[in-house]
């Protein structure tokens, strides 16, 4: 395919495959587990649905191609295919892991792999030099999430694969956040990018998956081995759901993004948030790094209001978003970290995370921004209000 396209139409080539046979506009739901093999001697392409079936593999090719790697892989939610990954490595292997990495790879990392002697380092990814300093000899990944969660923290992805090739490591990197529209990590550098594509890809809450794609031949290899002796593959009709939701990812998650920018310019200019995390403002600490990498903030942001009082006074006067866990869906869904994705954590290791009491994050859907917007400045209208109730009885 010639490289001057746009991504937003190479989107639609990827995911739209006419069917030879029929003439039909879309991939087939082949609902098979099973294929007949019509020569005793030489089989088909197709023989067993966990080892390869077309719907399945259409995504797989989609999604190969867009994150530009050498092939795709779908897995039956985004911890299948991270713990596929994770299970490239042997007893007695290590990987440098950020401390902030989402909390089922955390659990899976230092409950799951210690058990099979596979060591890791939690760092700071956001610091070259402590990311280094924790490389071993038998390191043999370097796990990259940026921006992170949920305070939106930018690790350089050039510059983590660079120090990883210097230790003949491979860089994993979980492009849920940013998306093949915003973010290609195998361009910059990286071998293998996963997603938990539960989020922006199926785009409607509606479908748990997965996907992994590996720059190589050599390593997607690797993880066809894994996926298939594993077996945690997407169901034929969910692999169908999520080419479905590529089709409309770039116009979906930039108009996502567009409000997500209005909005966290919005907080920035209320007094009850205290702080704004989000990596298309010019005062993120980083900003500049998430430009050079990446060609959009994101959909996704969080601010910090002053306490829990104050967090859940917000959260009980929207009216537009979900309150919820997930992220990346049509509806706009406001999470507490603390309660949430972040529960696990002690009081103390929330603050060292960045994770206020009050923090809140938001992923904005596609509603109109002003609407949002007119929704939130009313709650905050009662967050105020609350406030200052709690202000009062103090002074009483
Ligand atoms: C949700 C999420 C995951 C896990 O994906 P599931 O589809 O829930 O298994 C991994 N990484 C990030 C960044 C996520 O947001």
């Amino acid at each position: 395919m010639s490289k001057s396209i746009h991504f937003s139409t190479k989107l639609i080539k990827e995911t739209v495959a006419v069917d030879p046979q029929t003439g039909a506009a879309n991939v087939p739901v082949y609902l098979s587990s099973t294929f007949h093999q019509k020569n005793f001697d030489q089989y088909g392409k197709y023989d067993y649905t966990r080892s390869g079936n077309p719907t399945r593999e259409a995504l797989e090719d989609a999604i190969a191609s867009l994150e530009g790697g050498a092939r795709g892989f779908a897995f039956a939610s985004g911890m299948a295919a991270i713990s596929a990954a994770f299970l490239l490595l042997s007893a007695g292997d290590h990987a440098v892991v950020p401390k902030n990495v989402y909390g089922g790879t955390f659990r899976i990392l230092t409950q799951v792999l210690g058990r099979f002697g596979i060591d890791h380092t939690f760092v700071d990814t956001t610091n070259l030099a402590e990311v280094e300093r924790a490389v071993r000899p038998n390191t043999k990944v370097i796990y990259v999430e940026t921006p992170s969660n949920p305070t939106l923290a930018v690790t350089d992805i050039r510059a983590i694969a660079a120090v990883a090739k210097a230790h003949r490591c491979l860089t994993f990197v979980d492009n849920t956040f940013m998306t093949p529209v915003f973010q290609r990590p195998l361009e910059l550098g990286a071998d293998l990018v996963l997603h938990s594509a539960t989020k922006f890809i199926s785009g409607h809450s509606d479908v748990v998956a997965g996907l992994a794609v590996a720059r190589t031949e050599e390593l997607a290899d690797k993880i066809y081995f894994l996926q298939n002796a594993l077996g945690a593959v997407l169901g034929v009709q969910d692999s169908w759901l999520l080419l479905r939701g590529l089709k409309t990812l770039d116009v979906r998650i930039r108009k996502s993004a567009a409000s997500a920018q209005r909005v966290a310019e919005f907080f920035t200019e209320q007094v009850e948030a205290r702080n704004v995390f989000y990596p298309g403002l010019p005062n993120h600490p980083g900003a500049e790094l998430h430009a050079k990498q990446s060609t959009s903030g994101g959909a996704v942001l969080s601010f910090e209001l002053e306490n829990e009082a104050a967090a859940r006074a917000f959260v009980n006067h929207v009216k537009l978003p979900v309150f919820a866990v997930s992220l990346g869906a049509v509806e706009s869904i406001l999470s507490y970290p603390p309660k949430m994705s972040h529960a696990e954590l002690n009081e103390g290791e929330r603050e060292e995370a960045g994770i206020g009491s009050g923090l809140l994050r938001l992923s904005v859907g596609l509603e109109d921004a002003e609407d949002l917007i007119g929704d939130f400045s009313h709650a905050l209208d009662y967050v105020r209000n609350q406030v200052k109730v709690t202000a009062r009885s103090v002074d009483y």
